[in-house]
């Protein structure tokens, strides 16, 4: 027998190698190998087996099998390989992305020294002689110290805290131990106290149906749609408690766990050393020792952003995919393209577990296969612990312009007497301004010159602080000019609103208000993000100004007061989903407002565009009519969740090239199968970016024709040349994005 084999070297290929009989009964598709290669042994995964050599060359033997790593659950193997598929990328690239780089080496988690003081130290610091001060200070520092201490900590004490340890320890006054460094981002964050909360009568009903299906222990997917502060999180505890207690285990999934630590909080506090975090911040090492303890079966909790999906977690009972409309859930590059919202169904569906979506304010497509009835349709219609929801106000900034002939105009008169009685009344404000820089555009008066970034065909936004044009896409940047580059012209105009405008705008209107902002930018320091948070709690700040950071997760009770600078900042991005996202960040951020029963909250969305369906549906708060409205506009054009979407996009340094290859897959691609429509070739909305020129297609399929999508997978895999994909062929690269979450 043969084994085809991919080692993580490779992204592409898979190499043949001949199964000893001894080792045959235990071969099979997914059993980690050690496999001859170069001149070393490697590891490896079986992709297939044969009875013949699907290689011409000399074959030679595995060496051995690596039984430790082979417990890979059957249903995230089944997961990875409907990956491959379904997003067009080799299996090797999906095991590439799945598994941690170094998961097959043998590792012991970082260990560190800590020291305790005994109780002879004690007493010897009781009556200490008079010498060795720096003996002292130690002893000193560590009887107040309520447990032991890294030793690596007593470097602010002295310099030479090891040897003054090891000084004490010879004499018995301390112990020294070693133990294991918890790879773990909210050190700094003590998990908040649990709480033991009686649930609403709806939150009972919401848990009553996840509990009744998880217990069923069969593929249960369901979208829980509750209002922003309906109390989720209690379910899913709840939920998640009953499901352990059974034996099996849970993944929670969130967007993007820096920005939204509350979840993965309450479940430390709630489930403590059960619970790993899979996270951006976890070194290499960390990552790879996380994923071999999970296959020990060391954890029965994972919570963690987007690849926390391939967490080999055993018995999986229940997957909870929080804010499942964020775009962050979709891989971008490199490929596998997949959606982790979408992938998580498959692998709910293999695992027999229950699949619980939430938002309050789904994407379209979740929203749709509710109402379809594919998915389960649970909602949460009160706020939790009895408050209730914001008044909005909508104000028509373009009417107010030219009402007052105030024509760089950031507040309304509404929004800023607004904000003043807060701060007469010593409440909180928060503000969305989501445009980072001081002005995206810089441009010159008299002979129309715009900057651009020199490498993408994307203006560069005026950075005030640091005094530089950025490109928001590739990072480059320049210093600001202070004439033209073109014609000389010292008339240089700034044009649109970012948070640095909207942040000096404000000291100069209110200049007592305490003000921080949050955005890229001001939060690049570990720990920025969380410090301006904790002021913002402690009430050291009055206004909040930020990005779309700012719109989710956050729960102060004392703000009663959210603005919304410009609302319609996203709404003509040449993307079908633009209108879909402006409403869900304008709704998503009006929910930070009166989050406590006895102040109740107002938001306040200034817009240029009061009539568009976005805006005005999330300024009602009115969810059920902006879904009916976008479905109908998608049906009639035919846009996801009415037909499945390829995008083809072709880059290269050569813009020539890449369109004629453009035409070149075109002409492979038709005649299209019935159902199916071939858009393009068109430059891509940003025709460069990185030096790279961009053309794109765009293939729809309807789902009445081809539901399952196998006859557009079909066309795909027969039409397409592999060697097109991924790497450059002839200085054009083919990315295929299938279900794209953005056109851009
Ligand atoms: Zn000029
Ligand atoms: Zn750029």
């Amino acid at each position: 027998m043969y084994a085809q084999v991919i080692l993580p070297i490779s992204r592409y290929e898979s190499f043949t190698y001949r199964v000893p009989d001894g080792m045959e009964p235990s071969v099979q598709r997914g059993t980690f190998v050690a496999v001859p290669f170069r001149n070393r042994t490697a590891t490896g995964v079986v992709v297939s087996l044969h009875t013949r050599s699907p290689y011409s060359g000399k074959v030679r033997s595995l060496r051995g099998i690596k039984h430790e790593l082979s417990a890979l659950p059957q249903d995230l193997w089944t997961t990875l390989e409907w990956i491959s598929r379904y997003y067009f990328t080799p299996l090797g690239m999906v095991l590439k992305s799945a598994f941690p780089l170094g998961f097959a080496e043998t590792l012991s988690p970082l260990r560190e020294k800590v020291v305790r003081i005994t109780e002879p130290g004690r007493q010897a610091l009781a009556d200490w002689p008079g010498r060795a001060p720096a003996q002292r200070a130690i002893l000193e520092l560590l009887v107040t110290a309520e447990d032991s201490l890294p030793i690596a900590s007593l470097r602010e004490v002295t310099g030479q805290a090891t040897q003054v340890c090891q000084r004490l320890a010879s004499r018995g006054w301390v112990e020294i131990e070693e133990r294991e460094v918890a790879a773990d981002p909210f050190l700094l964050v003590p998990p908040p106290p649990l709480k033991q909360v009686s649930l609403t009568e709806e939150q009972r009903d919401a848990l009553e149906v996840v509990t009744r299906a998880a217990r069923t222990k069969a593929f249960a997917p369901v979208l829980l749609q509750g209002v922003t502060g309906s109390g989720k999180t209690e379910i899913y505890l709840q939920a998640a408690q009953e499901v352990l207690a059974d034996g099996g285990s849970v993944l929670v999934l969130v967007p993007e766990i820096a920005l939204t630590p509350q979840v993965a909080q309450r479940f430390r506090a709630a489930f403590g050393q059960r619970v790993a975090l899979w996270h951006s911040h976890l070194s290499r090492r960390e990552r790879a020792w996380t994923w071999q303890e999970l296959l020990k079966g060391s954890f029965s909790v994972v919570v963690g952003a987007r690849s926390a999906l391939f967490a080999p977690l055993p018995r999986l009972r229940l997957l909870i995919v929080d804010e499942e409309q964020e775009g962050s859930y979709k891989q971008e590059d490199p490929a596998p393209r997949y959606h982790a919202r979408d992938a998580a169904l498959i692998r709910g569906k293999h695992a027999g577990a229950v699949v619980l979506m939430t938002s309050a304010t789904p994407s379209v497509e979740s929203y749709f296969n509710a109402l379809m009835d594919r998915f389960t349709h649970v909602r949460l219609t009160k706020r939790f612990g009895g408050a209730v929801y914001p008044h909005v106000h909508l104000v028509d900034l373009k009417a107010e312009r030219q009402r007052r002939e105030e024509y760089r105009l950031i507040l309304s008169q509404t929004l800023e007497q607004a904000i003043r009685d807060r701060l007469e009344r010593r409440e909180q404000v928060i503000l969305l301004q989501n445009r980072r820089g001081f002005a995206p555009v810089v441009g010159c008066n008299d002979c129309g010159h715009a900057a651009n970034c020199p490498h993408c065909s994307v203006l560069m936004a005026y950075h005030k602080t640091s005094s530089r044009l950025i490109c928001h896409y590739c990072g480059t940047t320049t210093a600001a000019p202070e004439a033209c580059p073109q014609c000389g012209s010292p008339h240089i105009y700034l044009h649109g609103v970012g948070t640095e405008q909207v942040e000096e705008y404000l000291r100069e209107r209110l200049p007592t208000a305490r003000i921080r902002r949050m955005d890229t930018d001001t939060t690049r320091r570990r720990g920025a993000h969380h410090h301006i948070l904790q002021e913002f709690s402690e009430g050291k700040v009055d206004i909040l100004l930020g990005t779309q950071m700012i719109a989710k997760g956050l729960d102060f009770a004392n703000v009663t007061l959210v603005g919304v600078v410009n609302g319609d900042t996203a709404l003509f991005l040449p993307d079908f989903r633009a209108g879909e996202r402006t409403f869900q960040l304008v709704y998503q951020v009006c929910g930070r407002a009166g989050r406590r029963p006895d102040k109740p909250g107002e938001a306040i969305i200034q817009t240029n565009y009061p009539e568009d369906i976005a805006v005005k549906a999330a300024a009602r708060l009115d969810a059920h009519r902006f879904y009916n409205q976008i479905l109908a506009e998608r049906q009639t054009l035919r846009y996801p969740p009415f037909s499945r979407l390829v995008r083809l996009l072709l880059q290269g340094t050569h813009q020539d090239r890449g369109w004629a290859r453009s035409r070149e897959l075109r002409r492979r691609l038709t005649p299209l199968q019935k159902g199916m429509k071939l858009l393009g070739p068109a430059s891509a909305p940003y025709e460069r970016l990185k030096d790279h020129w961009r053309v794109h297609l765009l293939l729809k399929s309807s789902r009445e024709t081809d539901p399952s999508g196998q006859g557009l997978h079909q066309l795909l895999n027969q039409r397409i040349p592999r060697g097109w994909t991924e790497r450059s062929h002839q200085g054009v690269r083919l990315k295929v994005d299938v279900d794209p979450v953005s056109l851009l």
